[in-house]
């Protein structure tokens, strides 16, 4: 068990690349914390860089209060289990999970207690004799978090370690590896592009984007509460719905766009109005939005839009309806009777809207 921070950590790869700018950041002792983002965006580097594969360009990694920056990977008490977890073909599943420890000269006694418990754990004792080549794609991914239990590390690091399982094992090994989380009471730090394996797994999420951390928040804090455009954008599916526009004095203020003329809450517009009236982007979430196939409603909020498509996804209906070049998607818990080419009303759950600096995607309100 250990605490991990990050103090303005970067690394410059040796082609000019920076992969991770000035990332800092706390990760509490037992807490378990996802790295999530777009492909590229120096979330493995990072963790690279925890694990001590990677060197710090600048800036320092402390594990339990003690700088770490020097210290090779063996020394610094963690266990990682990569995407690709091979696992050695010419020996059995308990030999493939006492290897590490045999390398250690941990006495034979030590090593099998410690091999016959996780296995237990993750439900592999009964395999313990066969060769990696018997087992399914899941029973080896166990395999692989098994040798990392044994070693009980202070630090268990996590690369993309479900994305060549199937869907359903994938659900079923997150789960196992939440669960896992509960009983070891041990630091992890997990990467994933998936942001809802990140929902699903993380204490906090850490979301990064061109080598920089954007947010680092609770799961339901960051789809409430994003920082910015991007944050917002990433976290939740389907993703949230922006149209961008520009916000015009008066009583009530009001959001304006090509399709839109929405009156905006005094405080709202307050804020709006202090970080400057210029390029503001609406962002609101498609169960934000409600609709109605009444004839238009008076309400200063409502807007009518022609139905472009409908899936019907069993416990909820998405709507895509669209207005000119603007579109929106609506998703709705219960069945709703609309058709393709209906023309039908929208309405914004004001409390639910963001807005955006169009040009900086910073969140203004
Ligand atoms: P992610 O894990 O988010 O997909 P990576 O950390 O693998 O991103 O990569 C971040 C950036 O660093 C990318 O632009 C990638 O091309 C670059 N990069 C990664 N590894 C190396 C390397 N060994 N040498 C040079 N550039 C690298």
């Amino acid at each position: 068990m250990a605490a991990v921070k990050l103090a303005n950590a970067s690394k410059t790869y040796e082609n000019g690349i920076t992969a991770v700018r000035n990332a800092s950041l706390e990760i509490e002792d037992r807490e378990f914390v996802v790295l999530v983002g777009p492909s590229g965006c120096g979330k493995s580097t990072l963790l690279r860089m925890i694990a001590g594969l990677e060197d710090v360009t600048s800036g320092d990694i402390l594990i339990d209060g003690r700088r770490v920056n020097d210290v090779p990977p063996r020394d610094r008490d963690i266990a990682m289990v990569f995407q690709n977890y091979a696992l050695y073909p010419h020996m059995t599943v308990f030999e493939n999970m006492a290897f590490g420890l045999r390398m250690r000269k941990m006495p034979k006694e030590e090593i099998r207690s410690r091999v016959r418990e996780a296995a237990e754990s993750l439900q592999i004792a009964d395999y313990l004799d066969r060769k990696p080549k018997a087992l399914s794609g899941g029973q080896r991914q166990r395999v692989a978090l098994g040798r990392a239990i044994v070693r009980k590390p202070k630090v268990f690091l996590f690369d993309e370690p479900l994305s060549n399982l199937d869907a359903k094992l994938r659900v079923q090994t997150r789960i196992e590896i939440n669960r896992l989380h509960k009983r070891l009471r041990t630091t992890m730090i997990y990467v994933t592009h998936d942001q809802v394996e990140a929902m699903t797994m993380g204490d906090r999420i850490v979301v990064m984007a061109g080598g920089v951390i954007q947010q680092v928040d609770p799961p339901m804090k960051l789809y409430d509460d994003p920082a910015n455009r991007f944050v917002a954008g990433f976290i939740g599916s389907p993703a949230m719905n922006f149209v961008e526009g520009k916000v015009t004095a008066g009583r009530p203020a009001r959001f304006i766009c090509e399709a839109l003329s929405l009156p905006l809450a005094a405080a709202t517009a307050h804020r709006l109005k202090k970080a400057g009236r210029e390029g503001v982007t609406l962002g609101i979430r498609p169960e934000h939005i409600g609709l109605s196939t009444a004839a238009k409603r008076t309400s200063g909020a409502s807007h009518e839009v022609t139905v472009d498509v409908v899936e019907p996804i069993g416990n909820e209906t998405l709507v895509y309806v669209r207005d000119g070049e603007t579109q929106f998607c609506i998703r709705r818990n219960e069945p709703v009777s609309v058709k393709s080419g209906m023309k039908i009303s929208i309405l914004f759950d004001a409390k639910r809207m963001l807005f955006f600096d169009t040009k900086t995607g910073k969140r203004l309100g």
